[in-house]
């Protein structure tokens, strides 16, 4: 078919002149209610044009119309630079950096579910008595009477008579009207109102209790809800109720008890239920005992972070009352504990044993409920749980929440803009979250995606290549058009691999096991994983693969790695169950090399973690300024108060909270960025202040101390796995997951190896580029012809067939995982039916 180019069918958002960081003067068309993928290699400005062009001028825009408090520092947001964008729409990202995720909040708080599985409680749920457990319902209050009456006992009475709670005024009002009838005696103990001695008149032939009271009552007019629920509770002891009551100022709670509810059996009454009741971020919901966390500090814990299930709520975060109110058989704890599928199928069962009142009011609930399921089901993250905490979820689990959540709610004419949402995904899993994001777009929105996947790029309306380089080598608008046009240009480098079906790999035979060079691990049982026995063959490079959910973390990150790392006396968490770990001595080093940031301070940088500062720190206190200053080495790190600048104690920046957006970062006011004091920026090296040369990037510093070989050395490792591009004083916040993987990994390289090292990655072709895939790959495969072992975590399929040797978990993720579905080179694996991983070797005719 002739396609009229898209930029054509409907106005484009026109971006003219971006220059933020390496932007070069870039002008390019986004067309709207469309699919563009940004491509280009990693460093070549995708996320400049993307997230800190496009979105940020968007989220400028949108400050500019919704919030006041925003508003205020309106001009303190900076610009970005870029001469003019025209036709943009709200625009909302859907990223990775989590933010700061806690454990309040789970799946079913960030996709709403749970706001609208509190109101099916409130609604519908049947309380029982935690006493007892009988059920409770206001339509029982004469089985109530009955059963009351059945217990003569004064004692008993005292001891379970309802408990009506309520703020002073009204209550003492009504006792003192109820006592001056002659018919019951107040003594007041303290705050407490004992009502006694209406059993007298109760037991009178034809007199109910019930007849007496609400005579009485309604003979002086009083007709509040307090009074009412005072009227119940006494009507339900039979004549005694006790009555807390509560200064006029004090807060909410006291007045929630009602006798509206209470047990027929032992009399314990019942608040009234609402949502809040079920919601373990407030007050009334939470577990007392655990705060709504639903674990406990453990008390022998020997490092603070250790948890407990808590003893009381059992992990269920609520109050025992919330617990014990149930739909179908089941608590809302017991709900949020199901995996999505199960929890989804309970939904649609519930509404049939339901009365008819209860239906109409539980149908359109639970039809949202089952339609967001739905959304998260599409996404690929069916086997997660809703009751499972954001932060243990990874940043490509949250963004596809998220996405899922955003596609819930429907909006229309938004331009999402989302990074590299097929992170962590294994290929079976990409045709759906293409699927879900297509949805997004039907629904009249535009979606810009930076991304490297080749399906996904393939799937896109529109490409816009970025390049051709990294750094200062790119920002270049390198080619535009539908997927077949980029394919076909040759000046595209992503187009070349697009067109020739380009294969990354490795240029040499595979190598094999060495007898006797094992690592096993058996009997490992965490999550899900059946009982799984691992054996590594040592001196190899090991690709662990499966879909996601399938137990790859549970069985690499959390018990092998922690399981040696004891063994090899490193201090690590405590490993999942497992129940014997061999081999361990074959190995003397263990180093893992995750995509979690460099250092934890806004000031750590590519510079301090690499080391590389502190021998350029002394380079700097070898000058003769330094020297006749009396500046030493340590002047020159913005860690140490003497040399920083004192504003903004060496970040660089000041920070401003913006309540639901990110935080802003502004410029400091007293150094511009600089991070260091005047007199520290009084001594120069080769012209260039210490602040300059932290300004550099890697590559531009390799060139500056070509003669200084110790910082020289470290830098080249750096650029050897294409970091190149970055500046040496980038702060970590700001880098990729997958840039911090490699500066690990660059760190690692250029440390004198033993031969011995067990490497672990996770996922290492986050964020990388074709020709980035390439790169890495050579680097792994230095470490292990020096003899070590490198293990990774993949979903990349032209890295997974590169590997020595595979194992591959599944088949499928959650409860229908867990275990080893094949292992062997990629050949043996695409021989195994069984294996969704071997499937994809097999259509690559591997
Ligand atoms: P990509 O998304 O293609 O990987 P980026 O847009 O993140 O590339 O980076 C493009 C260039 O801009 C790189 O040289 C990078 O180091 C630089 N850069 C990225 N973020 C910042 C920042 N916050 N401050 C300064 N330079 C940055
Ligand atoms: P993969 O790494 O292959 O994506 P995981 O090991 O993360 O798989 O997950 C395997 C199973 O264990 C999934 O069902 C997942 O939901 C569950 N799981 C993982 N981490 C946790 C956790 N912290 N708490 C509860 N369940 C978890
Ligand atoms: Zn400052």
């Amino acid at each position: 078919m002739e396609s009229e180019p898209i930029t054509k069918l409907s106005t484009p958002i026109q971006i003219r002149g971006a220059r933020v960081h390496n932007l070069k003067n870039l002008s390019v068309d986004i067309p709207r209610n469309a699919i563009t993928v940004i491509t280009g290699v990693s460093g070549s400005g995708k996320s400049s044009l993307a997230f800190d062009t496009l979105f940020a001028e968007g989220q400028r825009q949108y400050i500019d119309t919704m919030s006041t408090y925003a508003r205020q520092y309106l001009d303190s947001i900076p610009r970005p630079d870029v001469d003019w964008i025209d036709g943009l729409a709200p625009t909302l990202s859907i990223d990775q950096k989590s933010g700061t995720q806690s454990a309040r909040s789970t799946v079913a708080t960030v996709t709403e579910i749970y706001d609208y599985l509190r109101l099916l409680y409130a609604r519908v749920g049947t309380p029982h008595c935690t006493q007892c457990g009988s059920p409770i319902s206001t339509q029982t209050v004469d089985a109530i009477v009955a059963a009351l009456s059945a217990y003569p006992e004064r004692t008993k009475l005292t001891l379970m008579s309802p408990m009506v709670r309520g703020r002073k005024g009204t209550h003492v009002e009504v006792f003192e009207k109820i006592a001056a009838q002659g018919l019951v005696r107040v003594r007041v103990d303290g705050e407490v109102y004992l009502l006694e001695d209406v059993p007298p008149l109760a037991v009178r032939k034809n007199h109910t209790i019930e007849a007496v009271v609400d005579r009485l009552v309604l003979k002086d007019g009083i007709e509040s809800r307090l009074d009412e629920s005072t009227r119940l509770a006494i009507r339900l002891s039979g004549g005694m109720c006790a009555a807390v009551i509560a200064p006029p100022d004090a807060d909410e709670h006291s007045k929630l008890f009602s006798t509206a509810m209470a047990c027929a059996e032992c009399g314990e009454s019942f608040e009234e239920l609402e949502p809040r009741t079920f919601s373990f971020n407030s007050p009334y919901g939470a577990c007392p005992t655990c705060e709504g966390l639903g674990t406990v500090a453990a008390p022998t814990a020997d490092h603070e972070s250790a948890r407990q299930t808590c003893p009381d709520c059992e992990g269920g975060r609520l109050r025992l009352q919330a617990l014990a109110v149930t739909i179908a058989e089941r608590s809302i704890a017991d709900v949020v504990a199901l995996p999505l599928a199960e929890a989804q199928d309970w939904m649609s069962q519930i509404a049939g044993p339901l009365s008819e009142l209860h239906r109409r009011v539980a149908t359109p609930i639970v039809d949202e409920m089952i339609r967001r399921i739905d959304f998260l089901r599409r996404v690929g993250v069916d086997y997660l749980t809703l009751s499972r905490t954001a932060d243990t979820l990874s940043g490509g689990e949250l963004q596809r929440i998220r996405l899922a959540t955003c596609i819930g709610s429907g909006l229309v004419s938004v331009c999402y803009v989302l990074d590299e949402p097929s992170i962590g995904l294994h290929p079976a899993d990409h045709d759906r979250l293409l699927a879900a994001i297509a949805e997004l777009k039907s629904q009249g929105n535009t979606i810009v995606i930076v991304e490297h996947d080749e399906d996904t790029m393939r799937a896109a309306d529109y490409l816009i290549d970025i390049g051709p380089g990294a750094g200062i080598h790119g920002g270049e608008l390198v080619s535009q058009g539908t997927p077949d046009e980029v394919a076909a240009d040759p000046n595209s480098p992503t187009g070349r691999f697009l067109s020739s079906h380009h294969r990354i790999g490795l240029d040499r035979p595979r190598r094999e096991p060495v007898r006797g060079q094992k690592l096993r691990l058996t009997g490992a049982s965490l999550h899900n994983l059946q009982n799984v026995n691992l054996e590594l063959p040592l001196g190899l490079l090991i690709g662990i693969s499966g879909v996601s959910g399938s137990g790859k973390s549970s069985l690499i990150v959390d018990t092998l790695y922690p399981a040696l790392a004891h063994e090899l006396g490193l201090v690590a968490d405590t490993p999942g169950p497992f129940k014997k770990l061999t081999g361990a001595d074959k190995l003397d080093k263990l180093i893992p090399i995750d995509q979690s940031p460099i250092g934890r301070t806004t000031r750590s940088c590519p510079a301090t973690y690499a080391g590389v500062l502190d021998p350029i720190r002394n380079v700097f206190a070898a000058t003769r300024a330094a020297k006749t200053l009396g500046f030493k080495s340590a002047r020159f790190s913005f860690n140490s108060p003497s040399g920083r600048c004192d504003v903004c104690k060496g970040n660089g920046f000041e920070r401003i909270e913006m309540n639901f957006l990110s935080d802003l970062l502004i410029e400091c006011s007293r150094c511009g960025g600089k991070r260091f004091n005047r007199q520290t920026l009084q001594v120069r090296f080769k012209g260039a202040t210490i602040a300059d040369v932290l300004a550099m990037t890697i590559e531009e510093a390799q060139t500056f101390f070509e003669n200084v070989p110790k910082v020289h050395h470290l830098l080249t490792s750096l650029v050897d796995v294409g970091l190149g591009y970055v500046t040496l004083g980038q702060s970590s916040t700001t880098l990729s997951g997958g840039e911090a993987q490699r500066i690990k990994l660059a760190t690692e390289l250029a440390r004198p190896g033993t031969g011995k090292t067990l490497y672990l990655l996770d996922e290492p072709t986050t964020g990388l580029h074709f020709a980035d895939v390439q790169r890495l790959l050579v680097v792994l495969d230095r470490l292990v012809d020096a003899g070590n072992t490198v293990v990774v975590i993949e979903h990349h399929t032209d890295l997974l067939a590169s590997c020595d040797w595979l194992i591959d978990l599944g088949p499928r993720g959650g409860s229908g995982g867990g275990r080893i579905v094949a292992q062997g080179s990629p050949e043996d694996i695409s021989g195994c039916q069984e294996s969704l991983t071997g499937e994809f070797f097999r259509r690559r005719g591997i």
